[in-house]
């Protein structure tokens, strides 16, 4: 028996406890436990029947995903099922907390499941890259037909215990001493054995088979690993149970050890790190129940409904009768519309609504934890703001900037306490994207990062810590990727073209298409500011110029790098921006020249790498991998890539040297070469 592994008596029934905190992840010495456990309870004639159990807060809770990326330790988790299903006596899995990928594949491979209320069941593989491997799509189709698993399986998800016996995944669900019911139940079962495999595969109706699978790939965006789970989840109406197993661990293993998997782990493990600083003793942070929000905008709206959404009391506050009316509309609308799709309960958006609060008396803010202002982009509103603040807010509240670009150092100077100010930028629509970046200044005492880092956390965001500098972390990415594909308008590309190029790499959106949906003016108007301090001699691309002067400032003008009619989802193609683009090329002397896909998207992760080299010396990141959870999350770089650090690494230092002094002359003037060393640490 290995340390992970405790087995004890219960009379009759033998209980094998599985202890590996804190989520009793499936490693190889669970494995090897598990395996003896089983060999000792089929070799002892007392033991009549078996509960495998999950020690502490719950069941086994996922894979150790670090062993992933070597060769996998004998046993492996379909031999130790294989030895219950192979065991004549049967065994009953109890399950708590979460029985999640390899942990509920065990769980399949036992007699019966037995459940505490509220636990959490699923097979998430896909979201790694994956696929089950240990007979998840061979054993659960058996017990809820074919069209279901395709549904649970290919998206990952997961479901409630309650959920689950409806589904006949498990068998019994209690609320109290899951134990003692697991161990009664076992001894109700002595003598018998019911293994999901000698159920009947399911039939199903080629339509609805077709159905399920064409949903299930359009949400995975048609992602390799979820087309095999189809393949395998269909195997199972055709092939026995056994060549169905063997077919599945193979492709398994093939893609555990593939690319997509590869960046996905690093994802994983790139996110995971994140809430890390919390776990530090001397980091107590303060806890906050009351948000303030400053502006009832678009930013506003949706940072409030964020917080609520998360359960805490929220006031928002606006300067102008009208605007917060708005405001309060569209968090009002939101919840309508989440009841009337059915996604959420009457109920749950009445107690949600319970905690809103609205108005333009400053008084109002008196009683906030944290206070938000996500007011007009303009430093002296920004200041005029934060002093109102100061008169009414308490001395410990926090107080965030939600500003994209101005320097909240700045913001901080003129408070009489800069240590309770930091930035939070949320991301348009707040209440949906994941990203937020916790800008750290240079007063920013670390109680107010972690007391932002756990208000990140409960509302079930990804946060990046930033240094207060311009553009932070995902802007300053992205100003470099934009930037890029303007020089290659002007070298020869179209809009159409880089944007179809970056979209088929699995970005959720091109570049030019993201431009006209923000809006050109807003960017025009930032380039105007800089244009006293730009360096006339770095390469300009004027064509956005062009066209906001021309007064196409994107969707909400009909046109822009493209033209709009009237409710189209996308835009057409104008011969008018080809011509313009064609003429700055021309007032340039440049030759026009064709463009590959792959030379466009290899152009953009190089600008993008560079950058972030940038961003490592200026030491506006202490680590690089935060930048790749940042584009994930905030700008729709496609996960199953792992982000550009990923890239670079991957690429290899000397390659990525010499493919960036090839991007530098083709750049021209204004490019400078980052230091890569920060990547490869
Ligand atoms: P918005 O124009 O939609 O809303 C601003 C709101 O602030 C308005 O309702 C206005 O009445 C109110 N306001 C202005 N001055 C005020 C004052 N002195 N006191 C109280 N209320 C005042 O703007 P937005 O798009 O929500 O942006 C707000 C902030 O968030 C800006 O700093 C912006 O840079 C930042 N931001 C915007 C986005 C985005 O995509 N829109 C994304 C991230 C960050």
């Amino acid at each position: 028996m290995t340390s992970k592994i405790q087995i004890h008596r219960e009379a009759d029934v033998m209980v094998i406890t599985v202890n590996n905190p804190p989520i009793n992840a499936g490693s190889t010495e669970v494995r090897q436990g598990l395996m003896d456990a089983i060999h000792l309870f089929q070799n002892d004639p007392s033991a009549l029947a078996a509960v495998i159990i999950g020690g502490g807060n719950t069941f086994i809770a996922g894979s150790d995903i670090k062993e992933f990326s070597q060769p996998l330790a004998e046993p492996h988790l379909p031999s130790v099922i294989a030895a219950i299903e192979d065991c004549p006596k049967p065994v009953v899995c109890a399950l708590h907390g979460a029985a999640l990928g390899g942990g509920f594949e065990l769980a399949l491979g036992c007699d019966t499941r037995i459940a505490q209320e509220g636990t959490v069941i699923g097979l998430p593989e896909v979201t790694l890259g994956i696929i089950p491997g240990a007979g998840g799509t061979q054993r659960l189709p058996r017990l809820i037909g074919i069209e279901k698993s395709i549904e649970l399986i290919c998206g990952g998800v997961r479901i409630k215990a309650a959920e689950a016996l409806k589904l006949g995944i498990i068998n019994k669900l209690v609320n109290d001493d899951l134990l003692m019911h697991a161990i009664t139940y076992a001894r109700s079962l002595i003598g018998q054995k019911s293994r999901i495999r000698d159920i009947a595969a399911p039939q199903a109706e080629v339509a609805s088979v077709l159905e399920a699978s064409q949903k299930a790939l359009k949400a995975a965006k048609n992602r390799p690993n979820v087309q095999q789970a189809i393949e395998m989840i269909t195997n199972v109406m055709t092939m026995p149970i056994d060549q169905g197993l063997a077919t599945e661990r193979e492709v398994f293993q093939t893609l555990r050890v593939g690319m997509e998997a590869k960046a996905l782990r690093h994802q994983f493990f790139a996110e995971r790190k994140l809430f890390k600083a919390l776990s530090a003793d001397e980091l107590k942070p303060k806890s906050l129940e009351q948000i303030a929000v400053i502006g009832a905008g678009t930013m506003g709206s949706g940072i409030a409904i964020a917080c609520l959404s998360a359960g805490y009391s929220v006031l928002m506050l606006d300067q102008n009768e009208a605007a917060l009316g708005n405001g309060v509309k569209k968090v009002r609308d939101f919840y309508d519309s989440r009841v009337a799709s059915g996604k959420l309960s009457a109920d749950k958006a009445a107690a949600f609504l319970n905690r809103f609060t609205f108005s333009t008396q400053w008084a109002k803010i008196a009683s906030a934890d944290l206070i938000i202002e996500a007011v007009f982009e303009d430093m002296q509103v920004k200041h005029d703001v934060f002093q109102k603040i100061e008169q009414h807010a308490s001395a410990e509240a926090l107080l965030a900037s939600n500003t994209s670009y101005l320097n909240i150092d700045e913001i901080a100077d003129r408070t009489s306490n800069p240590s309770r100010v930091l930035g939070l930028h949320f991301f348009s629509p707040a209440q949906v994207m994941k990203l937020i970046e916790i800008v750290r200044c240079k007063a920013t005492a670390p109680s107010a990062i972690a007391a932002a880092l756990q208000f990140a956390k409960r509302l079930g965001k990804t946060p990046v810590i930033s240094a207060n500098a311009f553009g932070f972390i995902g802007n300053r990415i992205y100003a470099a990727y934009r930037r890029q594909c303007e020089f290659m308008l002007e070298e020869g590309a179209y809009p159409e073209q880089i944007d179809q190029a970056l979209e088929g790499y699995g970005f959720a959106m091109g570049p030019f298409a993201v431009a006209d949906m923000s809006g050109l003016d807003i960017a025009w108007a930032m380039r105007k500011s800089l244009a006293a301090t730009r360096n006339p001699e770095h390469r300009y691309v004027k064509i956005p110029d062009t066209l906001c002067l021309a007064g196409r400032f994107g969707r909400k003008t009909g046109l822009g790098y493209y033209q709009y009619s009237q409710g189209a989802k996308s835009g057409k193609v104008d011969p008018v921006v080809n011509a313009i683009i064609e003429e700055a090329s021309a007032a340039k002397g440049m030759t026009r020249r064709s463009f590959t896909s792959q030379e466009i998207v290899n152009r953009v992760l190089l600008a993008m790498i560079n950058e972030i080299g940038h961003l490592y010396s200026e030491k506006v990141v202490s680590d690089v991998t935060d930048c790749d959870v940042a584009l994930v999350n905030g700008y729709g770089f496609p996960r199953w890539c792992g982000g550009p650090v990923f890239i670079a690494r991957e690429m290899g230092k000397e390659k990525l040297e010499s493919e960036l002094d090839e991007l530098a002359k083709q750049s021209g003037p204004g490019f400078i070469r980052a230091n890569l060393d920060g990547l490869f640490e």
